[in-house]
């Protein structure tokens, strides 16, 4: 064995014994073995055997414009050798300011004001508090947070308490504050027979029954506009944002748009809220922030909300949270290099024959065997496999039948990644049509490893 080999049989047993995946069933990661990534180079991953992959889920929904994009290395590289860290509590620094302003200029709705984490679900937990304090700060004690079923907003017990998954967030039950859970606007139109176009109205009407019943309790309605991703990749009929919007409004109370998913470009716009004109009174930014280069999120406000934590010091008033990496300058500068990219290469205006690409790849599946449900938001979609799709029967959870596909089409030189049996396809917005085309064929092949 040469130096290099033992080298890499050395990392494969290191990977073995002291690494714990996230979101990963151990047994069965040791069954399949690890397969190490070493460098990225445009929609491509390439692991420690040189082989090339497409990165279909943009290396979990981060990446936008392809990997080692020359601006955002430099920028990042540039950053760190004037300065890799410094804090935000008690002081500032050039990136964070620079970023802020930019944030600003092009975020839906009338946000002002920017407040920096380093991952969704603290971008989640910061506009909970936020929300909460705002409240409280005017004499009010609102604790009833408005979430959707299948809902997601990060892995930390503000984040999971808002979710809605049960394969994810049903163990922790016990340990979470209460909310008010409103049906997923996806799974209502698809169980009720409403037409597509019209359904925002009778879900509308059971949301306002709700909220009406509490509303003087309800300090913030939480919403994935237009698409929840980890929920399975479940579009919104049209109207459904806007008329939350509409529900927060009347009832007075804080609308927090989580675009940590949806943000920077994966719904077909830079933000899934202008699809409606709907402006939030707090917006979560994370995944696609920096371009997918490194850890960073924000939560954005208003001045409504910003102005209520104004007072002299004694008030308290003060909103008392703050990481220690909050607002990292690399990061930043990766952030800032990542929306010059967007604008000088109109990456937002450049979609539209890719997401129809999609659109058509995905026809292609449609009435396959062993596909039931197709679902596309942009340069989201989804694909879910069944047993049994005309009789509406769902492959037992033990098949891992996702996962297999997952594993099979990485043979054809494409990584994707399954929520339960829906394979989600959410490239770099940097995909070319030739790979998209690769990665749909792919993707064939593996579902049709699938035996009978
Ligand atoms: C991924 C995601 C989060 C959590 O972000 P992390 O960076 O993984 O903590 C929150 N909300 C939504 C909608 C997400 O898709």
């Amino acid at each position: 064995m040469d130096k290099k080999a033992y080298h890499k049989a050395l990392l494969r047993e290191w990977d073995l014994n002291y690494l714990w995946h996230p979101f990963t069933q151990m047994k069965e990661w040791w069954e399949w073995g690890p397969l190490f990534i070493e460098r990225g180079e445009g929609n491509y991953l390439i692991d420690t055997e040189g082989n090339r992959y497409l990165d279909g889920v943009s290396s979990l929904w981060a990446n936008v414009h392809g990997h080692g994009k020359a601006k955002i290395v430099d920028a990042i590289v540039a950053q760190a050798k004037e300065l890799c860290h410094s804090t935000l509590l008690g002081l500032s620094h050039p990136p964070a300011a620079s970023l802020s302003k930019a944030l600003i200029e092009i975020a839906p709705g009338h946000l002002n004001w920017v407040f920096y984490s380093e991952c969704g679900a603290a971008s989640v937990e910061i506009a909970l508090k936020m929300s909460y304090q705002y409240w409280k700060n005017q004499g009010e004690d609102r604790r009833i947070f408005v979430c959707l079923e299948e809902g997601y907003h990060g892995d930390t017990i503000g984040g999971v308490s808002l979710g809605g998954i049960e394969l994810f967030h049903e163990i922790f039950r016990p340990l979470l504050f209460e909310t008010m859970r409103l049906p997923s606007p996806y799974l209502f139109w698809k169980r009720g027979g409403h037409p597509w176009e019209r359904a925002h109205e009778s879900l509308l009407e059971i949301y306002e029954e709700r909220i009406k019943s509490r509303a003087e309790e309800i300090c913030a309605f939480i919403v994935e506009p237009l698409v929840q991703g980890a929920g399975g990749i479940l579009p919104f009929p049209p109207n459904v944002l806007k008329g939350i919007r509409e529900l927060c409004d009347k009832y007075n109370i804080l609308m927090i748009a989580d675009e940590v998913a949806t943000g920077f470009g994966r719904t077909g716009t830079m933000f899934a809220c202008q699809q409606e004109s709907v402006g939030p009174d707090l917006l979560c930014l994370g995944k696609g922030i920096t371009g997918g280069y490194l850890p960073l999120a924000a939560t954005l406000t208003t001045d409504k909300v910003f102005n209520a934590f104004l007072g002299d010091y004694e008030e308290l008033k003060t909103f008392y949270h703050g990481h220690t990496y909050t607002g990292n300058p690399v990061a930043c500068a990766a952030a800032l290099a990542n929306l010059e990219v967007f604008q000088e290469e109109r990456t937002v205006e450049s979609l539209r024959p890719k997401i129809d690409t999609i659109t058509m790849w995905l026809e292609d599946f449609r009435g396959h065997p062993k596909v039931g449900d197709i679902r596309q938001k942009g340069m989201m979609a989804g694909i879910e496999l069944m047993e049994d799709p005309k009789g509406g029967r769902p492959y037992p959870l033990s098949k891992r039948v996702g996962h297999r596909v997952c594993m099979e089409i990485r043979k054809h030189g494409v990584i994707l990644r399954n929520l339960g049996d829906t394979v989600v396809i959410m490239p770099p917005l940097s995909i070319t049509l030739e790979e998209i085309d690769l990665l749909f064929s792919a993707l064939k092949k593996a579902i049709n490893q699938l035996e009978g």
